[in-house]
């Protein structure tokens, strides 16, 4: 039996801490709980919305007008160095637990918030690691026509912050097969930590905000080839830091209502405390209208505005 509730409030299941209630709102354990409340939507004519670790999410302030299922999927089994993880899982669980296992290869992904399912679909990365490098298969659920069925990694599409489940929301995840490599519980740990404790030191940890709020965007080869030649990087697929242009295009620390470009990580709109969606949606336009100014380039939202 499904345990749906009426008028949950949404902001404290996001790390944004933003946003009204779900009318209606129902974990799902399992991929046949899962089933049954996408029927009940459609039974009841009104959407669905997948919510998991809502690390990447903003809730508009009305709320949601439908049945927010939030992915509550979390069996997990390890064969050899092979996991298979639903979808719910939390993403630095199963990386510590692996290490503890003497599996590794994801330490860079530590401390990435959410769970595998939400990794998978935005295809998460940090440091030059990405989840699809240790993706083998995904299985997902099309919302639309009930089939469930399994993704290679070659056909999900993945590339920076992007996969086939992006494109087509119709499509739930509901666990991943994950192919790991020796390693040695004392390298993984210290890895682990060491990895956390730099996004701790780059202020990338425990704010009120949804991580990265635009993607970093393709730019022209004279902004590429400035941005080179200011920090002495070198762009990866033609690629700049949204942070970096934030900043130049003067737009570091902008505030409106409760909502900052973060002071230490521009590319991070901030919850001050007080923001609204409204907020955070007003402050995303005029860092989008300054950036397309300045630069003539289109900032892409990150973040899933519901
Ligand atoms: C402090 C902070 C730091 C962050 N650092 C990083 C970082 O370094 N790198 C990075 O890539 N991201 C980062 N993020 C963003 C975020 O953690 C990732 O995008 C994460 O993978 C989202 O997972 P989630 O479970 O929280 O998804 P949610 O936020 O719940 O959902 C995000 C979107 O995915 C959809 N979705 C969720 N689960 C599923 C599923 N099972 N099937 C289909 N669709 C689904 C939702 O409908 C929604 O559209 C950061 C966020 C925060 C708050």
């Amino acid at each position: 039996m499904l345990a749906v509730k009426e008028s949950v409030a949404l902001a404290p299941l996001t790390t944004f801490r933003i946003g009204g209630e779900a009318r209606y709102f129902v974990e799902v354990k399992t991929e046949d709980q899962l089933r049954e409340a996408v029927a009940w939507a459609k039974e009841k004519n009104v959407r669905s919305v997948i919510l998991a670790g809502g690390s990447n999410v903003l809730v508009p302030d009305e709320g949601i007008d439908g049945l927010v299922i939030r992915v509550a999927l979390i069996d997990h089994s390890f064969a050899g160095n092979e996991l298979a993880a639903d979808a719910g899982c939390n993403l630095l669980g199963l990386i510590r637990e692996s290490a503890e296992r003497n599996w590794g290869g994801w330490e860079k992904l530590a401390g990435i918030p959410g769970t595998i399912g939400g990794a998978a679909r935005g295809n998460a990365g940090a440091f030059g690691s990405e989840i699809r490098d240790i993706i083998t298969k995904v299985r997902a659920f099309d919302t639309e026509t009930g089939e469930m069925r399994e993704f290679e990694n070659i056909v999900c599409d993945f590339s920076y912050r992007h996969s086939f489940f992006k494109d087509n929301p119709e499509w739930v995840i509901t666990r991943a097969i994950i192919e790991l490599k020796p390693s040695q519980y004392d390298i993984s740990y210290a890895l682990i930590e060491e990895t956390i404790k730099e996004r701790e030191k780059r202020h990338l940890q425990n704010v009120k905000a949804a991580g990265s709020f635009f993607m970093n965007p393709v730019a022209p080869q004279a902004i590429v080839d400035m941005f080179e030649k200011e920090k002495g990087v070198k762009s990866r697929e033609s690629r700049v830091p949204a942070g970096w242009l934030i900043e130049k295009a003067g737009m570091k620390g902008a505030q409106v209502g409760g909502a900052i470009a973060s002071l230490q990580h521009p590319n991070y709109i901030v919850n001050t405390g007080t923001a609204t969606a409204n907020d955070v949606r007003t402050l995303a336009d005029k860092i989008k209208d300054e950036v397309k100014k300045q630069f003539h380039i289109t900032l892409q939202e990150e973040a899933t505005i519901i």
